[in-house]
């Protein structure tokens, strides 16, 4: 095929181009701008930001995606890099209560951010050892600045990263209870009652993963939560998609939108171009913000590496209800989790029988406690996620109307209110819509799961080592999904490219 390829004006400056603008495609366009390149992101979207996307139905105003902002050092670093003062572009507030969690026999406990605040209301609210959390959250900490700071900052797959002074106290402080025992099993040794230890465990779903399987090396992500604090952007998570927008196209970034990338183009194992429809534009590197599978399987041609991603396994999905509410719930926070009785099943049905547990654990996300705009006074917006399985061709049509019912059920039991009838509007978003709007393969939020223990190590490198000037960036390639490793991943890349 004769596609015509388009040339830059000034063929001496070097091209780089973007496929995918969700967080970790923004950051990356920014960080290769600031280093002198010509920058070109192509989005098959109409907007920026992937799975962190907003709308607005019938006077509510949804987060579609991520709703928990942690570690905003990220998104300074990038502002710093860029040389832009970040205050112009984007303002955060702490948030005291990191997370209110309710249980089925009453019980209800406050996830305070001050380790002491945490640790005496699970003395009080459960009969935990205040002792035991405070040690717990330390060595959280400790493994997070030995281990987390190397391995989660550098490429894992860079001679450079294993010469790196920091790697053997990283290696002394892998403990070999963080890799042979279960996130779980180290729960339970660590606290006395099972509902502290139901709440730490829950934190192997922040990259979508079994507690039950996922090795003890989890347990520092409570760090980032219970340590380093939980944080609220004004305007709502979508703030971050139009502050690095922004940033971008102050650097100079070129954004495409409504238009696929279709092939990568490379010959002698040099990436050249990427194809459009019937149009080429050169490259000197490319980076895909895309989930890697699909990059292998349409953009390269390469099905038994497409295959071989897969031999990981996908994290979970989710199954979320957008409600507009017509009331206003005082005993509720920005961020509440009503936990299902049988946490070891719901996990079996998540990762095994691949089906919606009868009793999910529902997180309700409610930013119109934080931001008067986001619903009209006297009214709430409710975030309604339901953990679900990755999509493997399960009935959603189904599946999707048992999981209102539980949903429904199981929150106007605990608030003592009939929430069905305070349903004022409703968007529901499952697994394949997931897949849909942002091509994540299965619906899967963070790319591959972590519930092995060398999961971490064998997530995608973030370069090709048969083609050169291609990069990957983003929730399905090392270190993996959520804001802030998608953020580490584009400082990664582009401390490559150097
Ligand atoms: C419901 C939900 C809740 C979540 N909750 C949280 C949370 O609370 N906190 C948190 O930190 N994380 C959360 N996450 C995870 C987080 O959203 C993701 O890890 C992160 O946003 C992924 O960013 P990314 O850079 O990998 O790109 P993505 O957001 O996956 O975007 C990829 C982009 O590439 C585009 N694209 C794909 N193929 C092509 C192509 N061929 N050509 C052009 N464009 C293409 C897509 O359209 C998309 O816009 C959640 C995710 C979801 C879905």
């Amino acid at each position: 095929m004769n596609s015509p390829i388009r040339q830059s004006a000034n063929p001496s400056i070097r091209k780089a181009i973007v496929i995918g603008s969700g967080v970790a495609g923004l950051a990356v366009a920014i960080r290769m701008a600031v280093k002198g390149y010509s920058v070109k992101v192509f989005e098959r979207n109409a907007e920026p930001g992937g799975k962190l996307s907003f709308f607005e139905q019938d006077g509510y105003a949804f987060d579609a995606g991520p709703s928990l902002f942690t570690q905003p050092s990220n998104i300074e670093d990038l502002f710093e890099c860029a040389g832009e003062p970040i205050a112009d572009y984007f303002q955060y507030r702490s948030v005291p209560v990191a997370c209110k969690y309710f249980f089925e026999d009453g019980t209800i406990v406050n996830a305070y951010t001050q380790v002491d605040q945490f640790a005496r209301e699970l003395e009080s609210a459960l009969g935990e050892d205040p002792v035991a959390v405070q040690k717990y959250l330390a060595k959280a900490e400790k493994a997070y600045e030995a281990i987390g700071r190397i391995f989660l900052d550098h490429s894992l797959h860079r001679r450079s990263t294993w010469l790196n002074k920091r790697i053997l106290p990283a290696l002394s402080a892998t403990r070999i209870s963080y890799l042979i025992q279960s996130m779980h099993d180290y729960h339970a040794s660590n606290f006395r009652s099972p509902k502290t230890v139901q709440i730490f465990d829950r934190f192997a779903t922040y990259n979508g993963s079994n507690p039950y399987k996922a090795p003890a090396m989890l347990s520092m992500i409570p760090h980032l939560e219970q340590n380093e604090g939980t944080f609220y952007p004004y305007g709502g998570m979508i703030s971050i998609t139009n502050a690095l927008y922004k940033l971008a196209l102050k650097k100079g970034v070129e954004f495409v939108f409504n238009t696929k990338v279709d092939k990568i183009i490379h010959q002698q194992g040099e990436v050249k171009a990427v194809r459009v429809g019937d149009m080429e534009f050169r490259a000197d590197l490319v980076v895909s913000n895309m989930d890697v599978y699909y990059l292998y399987r349409d953009l390269l041609g390469d099905p038994s590496k497409a295959e071989a991603v897969l031999k990981r396994e996908r994290s979970s999905s989710a199954m979320i209800f957008y409600w507009g509410i017509k009331k206003e719930f005082k005993e509720l926070h920005l961020h509440n989790i009503f936990f299902t009785r049988d946490y070891e099943e719901e996990f079996r049905h998540l990762f095994e029988t691949r089906q919606m547990y009868h009793d999910p654990t529902i997180y309700v996300n409610i930013t119109s406690k934080m931001e008067q705009g986001h619903s009209a006074p006297g009214t709430e917006n409710w975030f309604v996620m339901l953990n679900a399985p990755a999509d493997i061709g399960q009935n959603w049509d189904q599946i999707r109307q048992k999981a209102r019912a539980s949903a429904i059920e199981k929150l106007s039991r605990i608030l003592s209110t009939d929430i069905a009838s305070l349903i004022d509007t409703e968007r529901v978003l499952d697994p394949k819509g997931i897949e849909a709007q942002t091509l994540s393969h299965m619906g899967s939020l963070y790319g591959t799961s972590s519930n092995s223990k060398w999961a971490a190590f064998l997530r995608h490198p973030n370069f090709s080592s048969s083609i050169k000037g291609l990069y990957f960036t983003g929730g399905s390639v090392h270190p993996g999904g959520g804001i802030p490793l998608c953020l580490k991943s584009a400082k990664i890349v582009a401390s490559m490219i150097d």
